[in-house]
């Protein structure tokens, strides 16, 4: 059972399938394969998406964290849900994102506080979540979201901006209306998403709705994780919008070198337009602002744009997997549509979240 108390919304009767000799089974795989299988679908059209986004993640860490956490003091309670749940968002979010940059926003005694500047480096996220997290007072989304956008002011045009607003509670205090703030948000083509643990707020829904992004209540744990890998995919530019011909616009970026190739434990690197001295990439050049990154972090970040073709489900199934090469024992495998050769359903995912690439296939 998962660490949190609300409802599992789960329906059963839903992963029942039928075998061939007529005997019932229950496939709690079929769900997530269907999703996953049309995310990948339509991963393969000719859409256009952000390379390089910017996302702030705002978390609720108002005293509704610890009345939470009193009431079922024998459960883990929400603040090492939400840190849970943001290192493992964190983790997929820069293995999908190499190029883009998370951080932090804390929304405590009705401020938004910034608790990590957005990085590209993952550790500093993850040393954030094993820190212990201030809480308490009321929650302001009206001073989170400005906050947000003072950090966002900075950052470049081509960069999808977006915010990602945790929140626990179901009220906020504010000390004026907050649609002042989300026309500045929606002029500089912000877009924001909600995930409520507590139950839907109007001003959120609004929120989400006026800033082109959506809004979820989870019902447990294995949901929220499902909406929030949904998230770390890069979302497609709508090609009427404004931030359209941003998206498709050259970005300068330059590729640095090893400032003393030959000390390993030296990781400074030159920045190859004003060589100046910089950090390990990705980062922007602290003179000229350049983005620098590797040409690791370049291959990665194209997989979206040059995505493995789905595979076709199929009854067929063989009996060594070509990947693995263990016994299938599922009702159904995956075929790549270019080399014939079949997979399991293990197979089939990692192929397509890690490895971006048939292994039967010539390169
Ligand atoms: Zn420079
Ligand atoms: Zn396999
Ligand atoms: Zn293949």
């Amino acid at each position: 059972m998962d660490p949190v108390s609300w409802d599992t919304g789960t329906l059963p009767w839903e992963h029942i399938r039928e075998n061939d000799d007529g005997t019932l089974f229950v496939d709690a795989s079929t769900r997530v394969d269907q999703d996953f299988t049309q995310e990948r679908e339509d991963l393969g059209k000719m859409i256009v998406r952000h390379m390089i986004r910017c996302v702030l993640v705002i978390l609720d860490l108002s005293d509704s964290m610890e009345e939470k956490e009193a009431k079922a003091s024998n459960k883990p309670g929400r603040t090492a849900f939400l840190k849970q749940t943001l290192r493992a968002f964190a983790r997929e979010f820069f293995d999908q994102n190499s190029l883009s940059r998370l951080g932090v926003i804390g929304l405590f005694h009705s401020e938004g506080h910034i608790l990590v500047m957005p990085t590209g480096n993952l550790q500093d996220i993850l040393s954030f979540c094993d820190k212990p997290l201030e809480t308490g007072g009321e929650p302001s989304i009206r001073n989170g979201l400005k906050t947000a956008h003072i950090v966002l002011r900075f950052i470049p045009e081509y960069v999808s901006k977006e915010i990602l607003i945790l929140y626990s509670s179901v009220r906020t205090c504010d000390p004026t209306p907050i649609g002042d703030v989300v026309k500045d948000l929606k002029e500089r083509s912000v877009r924001c998403f909600v995930v409520s643990f507590a139950g839907e707020l109007h001003v959120l829904t609004k929120l989400a709705l006026d800033t082109s992004g959506s809004h979820h209540v989870p019902m447990n744990l294995d949901v929220t994780q499902q909406i929030l890998s949904k998230f770390t995919l890069p979302f497609p530019v709508d090609s009427s919008s404004h931030s359209f011909t941003k998206a498709i616009r050259p970005i300068p970026i330059g590729i640095p070198q090893r400032s003393s190739p030959e000390d390993v434990e030296d990781n400074s690197f030159i920045c190859p337009q004003c060589l100046s001295k910089t950090s390990q990439p990705p980062t922007d050049c602290p003179v000229c602002g350049l983005l620098l990154i590797s040409a690791h972090h370049l291959s990665r970040s194209t997989q979206h744009i040059f995505p493995l073709i789905a595979f076709n489900q199929t009854r067929d199934v063989p009996e060594i997997c070509h990947g693995c090469t263990q016994h299938v024992s599922s009702q159904f495998a995956y075929e790549c549509p270019k080399c014939q050769q079949k997979y399991c359903t293990n197979c089939n995912k990692f192929l397509h979240e890690t490895l971006n690439h048939c292994p039967s296939c010539p390169a």
